[in-house]
């Protein structure tokens, strides 16, 4: 018998193309939980956003503080740490081009170059970093809750004591927030620590904050019950997620962060109009 040819491609379903299991990174449950259209954007559809000068500087100082590591503990000081901005900053544009782009004038890139140094000058105002061992920086994580839900995500920085006492640093550019952000901040350090407890066992004794920009620390010790708080609400951010996936339904939610959005005018609540739902409904 001949096989048959098949003479057209079918669109995957929302459940096929979208695998059985969810994997939630910080950055994309609070996407879900600020505005789900949000999300379909950046998750399901997959638009790309043009890079911002405020969040390339976030990158080029996690960069150069993770470098900063790098070198022998009597050799990390403020100009060694310094020098290393420029070199961070040519391997990000080697690496992304479109970064070069990002300044309308020299004088526009060498203003931000300056402040990107006034951070990471900041940062030892806050820590030292001579006294510091990290177990790992810039560590990945992942970790299967069940068959449905995976999380993942990359940590800044892990301090590990003789003890076994585990600290979760996360480096913020931007100014402490105020206390309805500060939330936010730390929802995704409970999101790491739940991470952690999972694989490891243990929960983190200590959540750090590090804010160079106003150069301030903010420490905080989660509870047990807390991580089990935050896997309860990842696990019903999930079932909505999903339940979304499958009716197509992910509605705006207009509020400050439309001014920060890229996709402001594929928007309804702007005027916009969504590109076609890129699977088929179940
Ligand atoms: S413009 Fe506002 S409401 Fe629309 S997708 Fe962006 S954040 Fe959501």
């Amino acid at each position: 018998m001949q096989t048959p040819i098949l003479d057209e491609v079918r669109r995957p379903t929302a459940t096929e193309g979208n695998g059985m299991q969810l994997a939630l990174s910080p950055s994309r449950a609070a996407d879900y939980k600020n505005c789900p259209l949000l999300y379909r954007f950046r998750s399901i559809d997959r638009l790309p956003e043009p890079p911002s000068a405020v969040a390339t500087k976030g990158t080029l100082v996690h960069a150069v503080l993770d470098e900063v590591f790098n070198a022998p503990a009597n050799l990390r000081s403020p100009a060694a740490a310094v020098a290393l901005v420029q070199p961070a900053w040519q391997t990000l544009c080697e690496e992304k081009p479109e970064l070069e782009q990002l300044f309308a004038s020299d004088t526009e890139a060498a203003e931000w170059l300056s402040s990107a140094k006034a951070l990471v000058m900041g940062y030892f105002e806050l820590e030292d970093p001579q006294r510091l061992e990290p177990e790992a920086r810039e560590i990945f994580l992942e970790v299967e809750l069940d068959d449905t839900l995976k999380l993942r995500g990359y940590v800044d920085r892990l301090d590990v004591t003789p003890a076994g006492e585990i600290r979760v640093v996360d480096y913020k550019t931007g100014a402490v927030p105020s206390e309805a952000f500060e939330a936010k901040a730390l929802f995704q350090l409970k999101f790491y620590a739940l991470m952690i407890w999972k694989t490891r066992g243990v929960v983190p004794k200590q959540l750090r904050l590090v804010y160079l920009r106003s150069k301030q620390v903010l420490d905080y010790a989660p509870s047990e019950q807390e991580l089990l708080n935050c896997e309860r609400l990842l696990r019903s951010l999930a079932r909505a997620i999903t339940a979304a996936k499958q009716s197509g339904k992910f509605l705006p939610r207009p509020g400050r962060l439309c001014s920060w959005c890229p996709h402001q005018q594929l928007c309804p609540a702007h005027g916009g109009t969504p590109p076609p739902y890129p699977y088929d409904l179940v």
